[in-house]
């Protein structure tokens, strides 16, 4: 049997109403056209504020979401806890916009590396720097770009933000996530991200800046990362992800005319992926590394290099991560085998968390009318449990 091939153990928390709701859920998204319309009226029927609440917290939400509060997501953190699994409470609200709701959200994030510091259950935090900061402000100071006196005054609440937020989790003994995003942003992320490692990672590595592998610079930026905590005595931490805006990249790119910054082929991303793996095993010394990926060759080959290397399976400086309701064969069986493994758990109010369900049903779509990973192994599990 293969690393991640035994269903009893991936759906072993699933009744069979759960798995029947993901196979419905998992059948409509699967299918391009529906998921494009899904999409649409989705987005109308937040907006004109159509009655819908009710039907994506049953669905989709229910699939991919812990709960609308920390407290609502209780028992899916202790559903994974039982097999092995930490939760990362990742508050999933986004496109906010004004200075009162920044705040709000850096609260939240606060609120979640507490609950964190009380629970073994939690062992990671995370948040998204879009969350507690404008775009337009990523944008200006990636770009390097002169401010107005407003915005240098947003720039000061954005670091002041950040600044806390990293040291709650210094203090708390929280290590914590810097979600990456756009590359027209990520410039300025990438700074203080590295600026925060410098100030809170001297004894080990406690903030983790994310590093996208479909960017066609990121292992030359990896190595130089490497050099300045060499050079600057601090601990590196990274979680390693292909990516999430592939398509926006390749669209600006051609839009705005300049060199596309992502890979076109998706087999140089996975090379890039795997070789970025490597090199932080290889300096494991130096980096601890999360590699969030629901991909089943990289997750492999992270196990092999761990057994390369004579590390300990369950070495707290290699993290596995997945989202919940994706990948759970990958996620259950590694947890099975010993490996340190955690998911995502999105919170939010249910009309916040909207743009982070469509990626979901995008990203779970057929390609070329292939069935996908996630629903050839629901059937698969529907199938063993028919014939007990
Ligand atoms: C725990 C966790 C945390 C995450 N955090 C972030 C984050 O902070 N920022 C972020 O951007 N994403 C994040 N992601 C999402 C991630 O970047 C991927 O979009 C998603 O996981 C799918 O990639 P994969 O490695 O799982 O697997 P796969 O299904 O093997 O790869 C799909 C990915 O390959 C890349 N790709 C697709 N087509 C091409 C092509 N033609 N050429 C080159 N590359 C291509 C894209 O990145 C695409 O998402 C996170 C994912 C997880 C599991």
């Amino acid at each position: 049997m293969g690393l991640f091939d035994d269903n009893k153990v991936t759906y072993a928390d699933k009744s069979d109403k759960d798995l029947n709701r993901a196979y419905f859920l998992f059948r409509i998204i699967g299918k391009p056209f529906v998921t494009k319309i899904f999409t649409f009226l989705l987005k109308v029927s937040i907006k004109i504020g159509l009655p819908i609440k009710g039907i994506i917290k049953a669905t989709i939400y229910k699939q991919f979401c812990g709960g609308t509060s920390i407290n609502e997501s209780q028992p899916t953190i202790d559903n994974l806890w039982q097999s092995g699994i930490g939760t990362i409470l990742n508050f999933s609200a986004e496109g906010k916009e004004s200075e009162e709701d920044f705040t709000r959200t850096k609260d939240e994030i606060i609120e979640t590396i507490i609950k964190a510091s009380k629970s073994e259950k939690i062992p990671f935090s995370v948040f998204k720097p879009t969350g507690i900061t404008a775009f337009g402000l990523l944008e200006k100071l990636s770009k390097n770009q002169a401010l107005s006196s407003k915005e240098q005054a947003e720039k000061e609440d954005f670091y002041s933000r950040i600044n806390e937020i990293c040291k709650t989790a210094f203090e708390l003994k929280v290590p914590l996530f810097i979600d990456a995003e756009e590359s027209w942003i990520q410039t300025a992320i990438d700074e203080i991200a590295r600026e925060m490692m410098h100030k809170f990672n001297k004894e080990k590595a406690w903030i983790f800046n994310t590093l996208q592998l479909y960017r066609n610079d990121r292992i030359t930026y990896l190595k130089e990362v490497l050099t300045d905590a060499e050079n600057n005595h601090y601990f590196v931490g990274l979680k390693l992800v292909r990516g999430a805006y592939h398509g926006q990249e390749i669209e600006r790119a051609n839009r705005l005319n300049y060199p596309c910054p992502v890979h076109r082929k998706k087999e140089d991303t996975d090379k890039d992926y795997n070789l970025a793996q490597k090199f932080c095993v290889e300096n494991i010394n130096r980096i601890s590394f999360c590699s969030a990926t629901h991909n089943e060759e990289s997750s492999a080959y992270l196990t092999e290099l761990i057994a390369q290397h004579k590390l300990d399976k369950n070495d707290k400086r290699i993290i596995f991560s997945q989202l919940l309701g994706m990948s759970d064969h990958i996620s259950y069986n590694l947890a099975r085998k010993g490996y340190y493994i955690t998911k995502y758990v999105p919170y939010g109010p249910v009309k916040d968390v909207i743009p982070y369900l469509i990626r979901r049903a995008a990203e779970n779509t057929s390609i070329a009318g292939q069935m996908n990973r996630e629903l050839s192994n629901i059937i698969k599990e529907k199938k063993r449990r028919k014939n007990i």
